[in-house]
């Protein structure tokens, strides 16, 4: 696993199109892209396109939250769209205990199979 840093991730490069990504839905703030080594029959990553000091969640400040809430509201739009009417799994991991392996925020959305709790 990746230790935290301030420095530029591989999120930078999909953002810039330097390198491929499944993107599932793109607007000016988000970009949405399936998970490359996918937890679930659909696994889709949400980010925002400017990381502003955002590399985990337990930095987030007053001001990041509008794009916290378009993360979210984001996973709601791609669930929909990935038909995951059933249910579906929304998960942020921050830091190391949690596994964390990219240091721009991400939310991850599960979905496609039963999940249990906890996950282990
Ligand atoms: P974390 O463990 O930090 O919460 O999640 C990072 C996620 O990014 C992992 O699920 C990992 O599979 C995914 N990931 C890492 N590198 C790439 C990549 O280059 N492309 C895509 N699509 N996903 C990636």
């Amino acid at each position: 696993a990746a230790v935290p840093s301030d420095g530029p991730t591989i999120f930078d490069k999909i953002i810039n199109k330097e390198i491929p990504a499944n993107v599932v839905f793109e607007d000016d703030k988000v970009l949405a892209f399936r998970d490359i080594a996918p937890q679930a029959p659909t696994h889709i990553l949400i980010i925002p396109k400017v990381r502003d000091g955002l590399t985990r969640l337990s930095k987030a400040e007053e001001r990041h939250c509008e794009i916290l809430g378009r993360l979210l509201y984001t996973a709601k739009l791609v669930a929909k769209q990935e038909g995951l009417e059933d249910g579906f799994r929304v998960v942020i991991n921050d830091g190391p205990q949690a596994g964390q392996s990219v240091y721009h925020i991400h939310v991850h959305v599960l979905g496609g199979r039963q999940m249990n709790w906890p996950p282990g």
